[in-house]
């Protein structure tokens, strides 16, 4: 999940790094007494925004509900503008750049630091490789003292303290949100010592079970922003699934190819035939269930259905959860048999107890079960 500017100086303000004073601007609010000068900026998902005209200084001398108003009609790459970060302005002497993220290739978190930040970073860490460092670090070490002072010196910043409680800052939330990106571009030097200008935080959306409170949170806020056709609340398109239609009466539904393909072939060695597949496509969850199981009942052959799911990021409460759902809004008679494992699998059998849907530890038996009631005995 990508939150938005005000989303993560909400979080920089709580870690105790320092930020503009500011408010959150919806579209059709009233705005007065304001004192300039201001920076007003769109809160949008993407990037580039002020090179993309979303921000806009507002120094006094003009209206600056006309400001707000030309903010708010802007379109940036493809994202409607529909609330907007009005900060006191303050005065840059320098920008850096500074980001925690995964080097995913090492399997180690880095902290990456550029001399000069802000909107040509990309540009400058193409021309200009020495001004940009990347420091791997031991996740359980954190980053060290020396691996800061190192890097202080490397890009030359005097309030070393303020450096250090920033960068250390930065790996909390990124450990303790269990974040993939936490960047700061830029981190402004100012006469008054340093200020995170702008935020851009990606939590793991495979970790959001670990804060549901704040993934709740987050989403009623964003929400209120966005429409639900531009929403980038974790959704999951339909087409994820892929879908057989074969000549049995077995409807098999698998949350990856690979156990798709082996219960497939033992439903074959027991005399049962599939009349309808779909493989879920990886990483899912409850809604591509359902709407598997929809496409699955859909066809009129299918007498019996067999979900076989193994969780490694799939969550099987989530599974179960649109299964469940499934059964509410679907009274249809075609009993559903299931043979689930691995991530949160006590949660999902629960839940299928609970509904009278029977679950197997052997696939096997499992897919034995569903070729017999798809027979009729
Ligand atoms: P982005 O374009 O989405 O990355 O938006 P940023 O929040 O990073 O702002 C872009 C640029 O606007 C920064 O690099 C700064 O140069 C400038 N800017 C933003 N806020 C201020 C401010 O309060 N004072 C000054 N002087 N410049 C600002
Ligand atoms: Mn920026």
């Amino acid at each position: 999940m990508k939150l938005y500017e005000f989303q993560g100086k909400e979080i920089f303000k709580k870690y105790g790094i320092p930020v503009q004073l500011g408010f959150l601007v919806h579209e059709n609010d009233e705005v007065k007494n304001l004192t300039p000068p201001l920076v007003i900026k769109s809160q949008v998902l993407v990037g580039g925004r002020g090179k993309a005209g979303g921000i806009k200084l507002w120094e006094g001398n003009t209206d600056v509900s006309q400001i707000i108003h030309e903010l708010f009609s802007l379109n940036i790459k493809g994202e409607k503008v529909r609330a907007i970060l009005a900060l006191e302005k303050v005065d840059i002497l320098r920008e850096i750049y500074i980001s925690i993220t995964f080097n995913r290739g090492k399997s180690t978190p880095v902290l990456i630091v550029g001399t000069s930040g802000g909107m040509d970073i990309e540009k400058s860490a193409q021309s200009d490789k020495d001004n940009i460092h990347f420091i791997e670090f031991d996740p359980f070490l954190g980053i060290l003292e020396y691996q800061i002072r190192f890097i202080a010196k490397k890009i030359n910043v005097e309030n070393y303290s303020e450096f250090k409680k920033i960068i250390k800052a930065m790996y909390k939330i990124f450990k303790e949100y269990d974040a993939t990106l936490v960047e700061i571009n830029p981190l402004a030097i100012t006469p008054h010592g340093l200020v995170a200008i702008d935020s851009k935080i990606n939590l793991d959306d495979q970790a959001s079970f670990r804060h549901q409170v704040l993934f709740r949170k987050l989403e009623e806020e964003q929400k209120l922003i966005q429409n639900n056709e531009d929403s980038n609340i974790s959704k999951f398109k339909e087409d994820t699934i892929t879908h057989v239609t074969l000549s049995g009466n077995i409807g098999l539904i698998s949350d990856g190819a690979g156990t798709g393909l082996l219960t497939l072939d033992l439903i074959n060695d027991f005399g049962g035939k599939v009349a309808s597949f779909c493989e879920l496509g990886g990483i899912t969850n409850s809604e591509v269930m359902f709407k598997a199981l929809k496409i699955v009942t859909s066809n009129s052959s299918v007498k019996s259905i067999l979900v076989v799911l193994i969780g490694g990021f799939n969550r099987m409460d989530d599974m179960a959860e649109g299964i469940v759902k499934f059964k509410k809004e679907f009274k249809k008679e075609i009993p559903i048999f299931i043979r689930m494992c691995g991530t949160k699998e006590e949660v999902g059998k629960q839940l299928m107890e609970n509904k009278n849907i029977p679950v197997y530890d052997s696939l096997i038996e499992a897919v034995e079960r569903a070729i017999k009631e798809a027979r009729g005995n």
